[in-house]
């Protein structure tokens, strides 16, 4: 079945994609998707069972020795076609992003783009896996190194970004040898095997690649399968805590991407204008369901009483419906779960004793049947309180006041997240000292979201990300390679005798 053929059929069932081609689920436990928009049953996503993540893993594992001898050479070429079929179908990909998670199609559109961008990095991987090579280091021996594909490896990913979160893992992963089984959110899961499709359709060997839909039990048969060496994960801090810790008790390599709660430090120096168009579109946009979304503002000095009211009237006016709909802003949250948590927390809010200025509950759109909430604002918020402390992942921003640079720091540095961290300010000596100090993977002068390039890597410090390595760019070479160093001499210039000494250069 074909992910568009679902779309009207609410009960349709979605299909694993194993050993390069769709499978349906076995044994009858699914989950609805939602069509976030109008609240209606998208489709049905099928939970795997153990036993169906095996059948994925034995599938890659049997596709690994030939894959991994494939020439990078080789690998890279499918890379460049799957660039290009991704090109031919980036509306299609937005659509269903939109469809499934809700935020309007421009962003869904950009979303498929940077994915596209570690495709592009990918079809350059021969460089990335050209070893060194030291000639002559005594005694007749060359020493030199290579990165070798770990086997069968495994990405978990989030629901907010469908086709962005699992391609800062996969094509990575594929181009430097190894095997993939993705277990993708199962809030909006169509993408993943139109993904597969497209790598199957670029040439990808069967089996290379594969999809398996499933909630916490097809995590755990991840986790505990023998033949899985290697498991990345994007998601909330807890779980990614536990995939951490669970996956290397087991010996695994673990790249665990967490939760976040983003600053950005607006200083007295800074353009207001400018200033109030990052923080709307960074607090609002993809209604705040972004690892990188701004969702506290650290108003400096007395910035705070001109800064509020012009997001006032910025918050208040967003144009929130539909993501499909071209004068549309602000789309829906993923699910009415979701939405009803985040609406908590504005609740919470208020009763703490923070200043609510905007009050998204009481937008006209959040009484259809969708899953929408409009744009909150608080003010006065302190570190004490929950809104500040958790992340709502919703379209709330808290302003937090303080009195200097040195304030916002420590105030940023003691958080318990530190993905990204933004400075808006017309100062070099405060933007460097900012970027120097402040404890973030990603640090963004006058840039309110700054998710690294294709060719740098990403990823947060904290409980942001649990394991030592970022994902994409060379970390994720590093990553999804094992280094062995070789050295070789032959008969000619090797001496007689036993030697029994530490062999050193010469
Ligand atoms: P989530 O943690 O609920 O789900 C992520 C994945 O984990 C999904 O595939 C889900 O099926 C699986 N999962 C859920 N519960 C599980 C359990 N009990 N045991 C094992 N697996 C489980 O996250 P989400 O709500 O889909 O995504 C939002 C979160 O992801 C936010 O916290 C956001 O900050 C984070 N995120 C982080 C980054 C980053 O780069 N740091 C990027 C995107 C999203």
């Amino acid at each position: 079945m074909n992910a568009h053929s679902t779309a009207t059929a609410n009960n349709a069932e979605l299909e694993h994609y194993i050993g390069g081609k769709r499978v349906a689920g076995t044994l009858g436990r699914t989950a609805p998707v939602y069509h976030p928009a109008t609240g209606h049953i998208d489709m049905q996503v099928p939970l795997a069972t153990a036993a169906e993540v095996d059948q994925a893993v034995q599938a890659a594992l049997a596709a690994f020795p030939a894959w991994a001898d494939t020439s990078a050479l080789r690998r890279s070429r499918i890379m460049f076609r799957y660039k290009e079929l991704l090109e031919q179908h980036r509306d299609e990909l937005a659509a269903l992003i939109t469809r499934q998670h809700g935020k309007i199609f421009s962003d869904a559109q950009g979303e498929v783009t940077r994915g596209i961008e570690v495709v592009e990095f990918a079809c350059g991987i021969t460089s990335h896996l050209k070893g060194d090579h030291s000639d002559a280091v005594g005694g007749g021996i060359d020493n030199w190194n290579l990165r070798q594909p770990l086997g069968v490896v495994a990405g978990i990913t989030p629901f907010n970004f469908p086709v962005m979160v699992p391609m800062w893992m996969f094509p990575v992963a594929l181009a430097c040898g190894n095997t993939f089984v993705l277990k993708p959110s199962e809030r909006d899961p169509a993408p993943s095997v139109r993904l597969a499709e497209l790598l199957a359709e670029a040439g990808l060997p069967a089996g290379v690649f594969n999809v398996v839909h499933g909630d916490k039990v097809a995590v755990d048969a991840l986790i505990e399968h023998p033949d899985v060496s290697a498991l990345s994960f994007v998601g909330s801090t807890p779980i990614a805590e536990y995939i951490h810790t669970e996956a290397s008790r087991r010996g695994k390599r673990v790249q665990a991407l967490g939760g976040a709660k983003n600053h950005l430090v607006v200083m007295p120096d800074a353009d207001l204008e400018q200033v109030v168009d990052a923080l709307v579109g960074a607090a609002y946009g993809s209604a705040g369901e972004r690892c990188m979304a701004i969702s506290v503002a650290v108003a400096v000095g007395d910035i705070g009483d001109e800064l509020v009211p012009l997001l006032r009237e910025r918050a208040k006016t967003l144009s929130i419906g539909d993501g499909m709909r071209k004068d549309v802003e602000m789309g829906p949250l993923v699910t009415a779960a979701h939405r009803n948590k985040v609406a908590g927390y504005i609740e919470a809010g208020v009763a703490e004793g923070a200043q609510l200025v905007v009050d998204g509950r009481e937008h006209s759109v959040t009484h259809g049947e969708g899953f929408f909430l409009g744009a909150s604002l608080f003010d006065h918020v302190t570190p004490a309180m929950k809104i500040y402390r958790e992340e709502i992942f919703g379209p709330v921003l808290a302003v937090v006041r303080v009195a200097d640079l040195k304030s916002a720091v420590e105030l940023i540095n003691r958080h318990e997240f530190g993905n990204g961290a933004a400075c808006f300010t017309s100062d070099g000596a405060t933007a460097r000292a900012f970027g120097r100090q402040v404890h973030a993977g990603m640090v963004g002068i006058n840039v309110p979201i700054p998710v690294p390039m294709a060719w740098h890597s990403f990823g947060g410090w904290k409980r942001s990300l649990f394991g030592d390595h970022h994902a994409y760019g060379d970390e994720g070479v590093r990553f999804y390679t094992r280094y062995k160093s070789i050295m070789q001499r032959w008969p000619d210039s090797i001496g007689k005798g036993a030697e029994f000494t530490m062999p050193v250069a010469k």
